[in-house]
């Protein structure tokens, strides 16, 4: 952490907190999630399964990792900095976001989650504070500490704590077959709270969650209702029979029509009935008024500016054998704007990007200012160019970037790989996104206690921001 000033906190997760801070001498502005030193295992098992995925797979709308290191003990990961998150967002308008905003954020989400899907992966716990936005409108869905692969018929997922607003309801009964459609569902929440400002579902225990969806979305199907009825903790209640309407738009008559079949087709309790992430970005609501025929160059130069941007701060890399070498990373970019099915190509992946090496120094502690300091920028509907926020490195070499090797003293590896340095810190390689791994650029180129929302409230009161053990 000495190669960093710190700038101020932004975020307080239930494994660790993510402070603001500059490279001291590239200037990059970064944040760092530093998970806790905690005693349960947990923690380092949701941060080695977050490295795990980031490294491996890169997209425009994912965060960037750049670096890890571990100083006392402590799993550091060094994001690319995003000015702030869509739960900012919400708490700034209040009766949620406009709704040209509101589709070119979910195009960009949904861009994210069929990424992840076409590469069997899911995320888990898809909610406001996960997705990052920057200045320019970009949206990066971030926290990996859930994402996992699919499980082959017969495995059963384990130690899963998650967000419980955003849980579909195979989850909450524990059915341990879930797959994908778990994303979709906890989609729906979060379009229908981006849309109105109030989560759908706040919930304060597994079954007011329950009796919420059953209320509000529909009747268990028979297989979720024999799961329900088994399990002990549910013993002696009865979860209330509702007729609802099948209409979309009279279900959720706040939302504009096609927001509201969107959404419709999210929250469907039968995870097969929900429609799949390529299904949804094909929906009306994108493809109407040539949206996306109109967004996608948008985008694209978005893209290519803060690449540009970025390109020019991109912090002083050495080259030098890494720790993570072995790791024989397969970056995944196969369904970036580019190259994806969605868009009627070939699929492209493994594309291995140039890779940049850098070296992580060992820090002593270091106390910074640690005073709030996000910037939002809500009233720019986008293009806030100049912004420094998004500040993975891009190499544009040929090469690897290189320049004076590490020199590690005392350095040792821990079971994980993960270089435990007594002097010279742990140092890793990082490709950076590639430019060129879509058609997109190939083709040229915290909350306040008082705040209304009960969200928030919530959140305080739950402390670990409406988590629950699985
Ligand atoms: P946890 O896994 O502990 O919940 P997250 O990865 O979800 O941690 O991050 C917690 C919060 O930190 C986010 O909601 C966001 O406010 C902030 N944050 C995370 N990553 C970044 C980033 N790359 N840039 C800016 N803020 C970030």
């Amino acid at each position: 952490m000495e190669m960093y000033e710190t700038l101020g906190k932004v975020g307080e997760g239930s494994y660790g907190t993510v402070m603001k801070c500059k490279h001291k001498n590239t200037g990059q502005i970064v944040a760092i999630k530093i998970f806790y030193e905690k005693p349960e295992k947990s923690v380092n098992k949701i941060a080695l399964r977050e490295i795990k995925f980031l490294k491996q797979f890169r997209h425009e709308n994912l965060v960037n990792l750049i670096e890890v290191f571990r100083q006392k003990k402590k799993i550091h990961l060094v994001f690319e900095f995003i000015d702030h998150t869509v739960l900012d967002e919400l708490q700034h308008y209040c009766h949620g976001l406009e709704s040209r905003r509101l589709r070119k954020y979910l195009f960009q989400i949904l861009r994210a989650v069929d990424y992840l899907h076409s590469n069997n992966i899911i995320h888990r716990d898809i909610k406001p504070e996960n997705i990052l936005v920057s200045q320019s409108g970009i949206t990066k869905l971030c926290d990996f500490g859930f994402a996992r692969t699919l499980a082959a018929p017969g495995d059963v997922y384990t130690d899963y704590v998650a967000t419980r607003w955003y849980r579909a309801p195979e989850l909450v009964l524990k059915d341990t077959s879930y797959g994908k459609p778990v994303d979709i569902w906890a989609l729906g929440c979060m379009i229908i709270e981006m849309a109105t400002g109030n989560p759908f579902l706040p919930s304060s225990s597994d079954l007011d969650l329950l009796h919420k969806i059953v209320s509000k979305v529909g009747n268990l199907t028979p297989h979720l209702q024999n799961i329900f009825s088994k399990n002990p903790i549910f013993t002696g209640v009865v979860l209330p029979q509702v007729q609802h309407t099948r209409n979309a738009r009279k279900k959720y008559p706040k939302l504009n029509g096609l927001l509201a079949d969107i959404v419709h087709a999210c929250l469907q309790i039968d995870p097969a009935e929900r429609m799949s992430s390529p299904e949804l970005l094909h929906h009306e609501y994108f493809t109407r008024d040539g949206f996306i025929e109109k967004f996608i160059p948008e985008l694209r130069a978005k893209l290519l500016q803060e690449a540009r941007v970025n390109s020019f701060i991109r912090p002083k890399t050495y080259c030098k054998e890494n720790e993570f070498k072995d790791d024989e990373r397969k970056i995944v970019y196969n369904n970036t704007l580019l190259s994806s099915s969605f868009w009627g190509k070939e699929m492209e992946k493994e594309k291995k990007p140039k890779e940049i090496k850098v070296r992580v120094i060992k820090v002593k502690g270091g106390k910074g200012d640690i005073s709030e300091l996000k910037k939002t920028e809500y009233e720019v509907e986008h293009c806030r160019q100049d912004g420094m926020e998004d500040a993975h490195a891009v190499s544009e070499d040929t090469r690897p970037a290189s320049s004076e090797p590490a020199s590690p003293v005392n350095s040792s590896t821990d079971s994980s790989g993960m270089k435990e340095d007594a002097q010279s810190g742990g140092y890793m390689t990082m490709p950076p996104i590639n430019p060129a791994c879509g058609n997109l650029m190939t083709a040229n180129l915290n909350s306040n206690l008082s705040h209304p929302n009960p969200r928030i409230q919530e959140m305080h009161r739950l402390k670990g921001r409406g988590t629950c053990q699985m």
